[in-house]
């Protein structure tokens, strides 16, 4: 099969028009409230939330859910949903999640996927802070790998979960530069609903998240390419076998991811924030902020939608450059396609792959990155580059003075010391970065960081000691820890 499929790989994801899938279940009860449109304005094709789609069948955009919210019981205020917290007898008001459900509204409670994602904290984090030039106090960690596979994806695939089940899928499949993996493994895992199905590249993959895949059971294939490469051909795959996809171009997968920003909101007392800081890979998460935003605003729930700051590793930064480089922008739904799809074809041409320390954001052909361009305008949002020192650093910042996070995570910190740099972010401004993984995912990373000494010692590394098992020549080196 791995063969088979690295022939495919040159084709381009245009050539690869979802098609509809056959219905296989019932049609969905809320089928009336919740349906998926295309984000383009010069299509507006809509489908039906029974319909297992990837793409508009007839234009081949993306697709968002959209829901008919004069119909949905949407709670006054927020802090409404923050009463469910406490109900750990009720698995869907216990999650992160599906605490909001009204504001995902596309499943019945019944259909509802959930094992307990979500449970995570936004932390006050001080030395952070100060790392990153900000006042006392203004700075916050938001930790999506407290998440139980350790990555924020968790919050996306409890609702792509719920969205397979309502469509009757047997089988769901991802390609993965790691964590998407983990994530659906989990789900299907302890659900037993699905066999899932995981596709990654033959480069970097952390070595925590492959081990949860095959720990959790996934069938685990692994395709020799890069994950631009793997995403390609899992979506052709998914479209002819009617197999159930469940990457980020998965409408539903952002609806959950949405709840990020209630959980950070929830922490602030609905107070929002000035900034979101966010590295940016597949553009997933950005999208969906944007969307969280968007909607919380039309329902009268904010006054105020902060800015959003989508950070890129320098060595996959197709955003940075398409943004400030290109001077792409979403253009009232109309972003210059033609001047993409240039920007692409001369990347490949030049052969230019992605390459960074941080694997999880080591994707140079983002599939949301239209979503992100309206993520941007909805939240006068700016990108940013920061490469993979700057990232180790900031990651180890967090280590030092926090939970710790994966190296990907490290870029929202980086980006924000940029910005704060650039004087785009005031020391007054508050400011919140998404740390998206579990330290725990990729410790050759973090080891790497504090033993090299090769180029010189890290910044911030923690070298560990060594000393000859003597009593005396350990107590002395003790001494000098005082
Ligand atoms: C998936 C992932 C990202 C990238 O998020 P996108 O939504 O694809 O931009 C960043 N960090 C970690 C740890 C991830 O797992
Ligand atoms: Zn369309």
């Amino acid at each position: 099969m791995p063969t088979d499929l690295c022939n495919r790989l040159q084709q381009t994801i245009g050539d690869l028009l979802p098609i509809r899938a056959k219905k296989e279940s019932m049609p969905a009860v809320t089928e009336e409230i919740a349906f998926q449109v295309c984000l383009s304005p010069d299509c507006g094709a809509t489908f039906g939330i029974d319909e297992i789609l990837t793409g508009c069948p007839n234009c081949g955009s993306l697709l968002d859910a959209g829901y008919e919210w004069d119909r949905v019981a949407v709670p006054f205020s927020l802090s409404e949903f923050e009463s469910r917290c406490g109900q750990r007898s009720r698995p869907i008001d216990f999650s992160g999640v599906w605490r909001f459900r009204e504001l995902l509204p596309f499943a019945h409670d019944e259909q509802i996927v959930t094992i307990g994602e979500g449970q995570t904290i936004l932390q006050q984090a001080e030395s952070v802070a100060k790392y990153v030039g900000m006042d006392t106090g203004n700075l916050f960690l938001q930790y999506e790998g407290f998440n139980p596979s350790g990555s924020f994806k968790d919050n996306g695939m409890t609702a792509a979960s719920t969205h397979a089940r309502i469509v009757g899928a047997k089988m769901t499949a991802c390609a993965s530069t790691g964590n998407t993996s983990a994530s659906l493994a989990i789900y299907g895992g302890i659900t037993g609903l699905f066999q899932a199905v995981v596709f990654v590249g033959s480069g970097k993959i952390a070595y925590g998240k492959l081990s949860q895949a095959l720990d959790y059971g996934a069938k685990t294939v692994q395709i020799q390419g890069d994950f631009d490469d793997a995403l390609i051909a899992v979506r052709e795959i998914c479209n002819r076998e009617n197999i159930y996809l469940c990457n980020s171009v998965n409408p539903f997968r952002l609806e959950g991811q949405k709840t990020i920003m209630y959980r950070v909101l929830e922490s602030l007392s609905w107070e929002p924030p000035d900034w979101i800081v966010v590295p940016g890979g597949n553009l997933g998460n950005s999208s969906a902020f944007g969307k969280a935003f968007l909607e919380l605003k039309q329902l009268g729930l904010i006054d105020r939608i902060p800015r959003l700051a989508v950070i890129n590793a320098a060595g996959a930064n197709t955003l940075y450059e398409i943004v400030n480089s290109e001077g792409i922008h979403w253009n009232d739904g109309r972003p210059q396609h033609s001047h993409i799809e240039e920007y692409m074809t001369q990347m490949d041409a030049e052969n230019r792959r992605a390459e960074t320390i941080a694997s999880a954001i080591e994707i140079n052909r983002p599939v949301n990155l239209t979503k992100c361009l309206r993520a941007l305008s909805i939240c006068d949002g700016i990108v940013r580059e920061v490469s993979d020192e700057e990232i180790l650093h900031g990651k180890a910042q967090v280590g030092a003075g926090g939970f710790g996070c994966e190296p990907a995570s490290g870029a929202s910190v980086a980006g924000a010391k940029r910005l704060r740099e650039e004087g785009m972010i005031a020391p007054s401004d508050r400011v919140v970065c998404i740390l998206t993984g579990h330290q725990l995912k990729d410790p050759n990373a973090t080891v790497g960081y504090h033993t090299n000494n090769d180029e010189g010692s890290q910044e911030f590394a923690n070298q560990p000691y060594v000393v000859e098992n003597d009593i005396e020549k350990i107590l002395e080196l003790l001494s000098s820890f005082q």
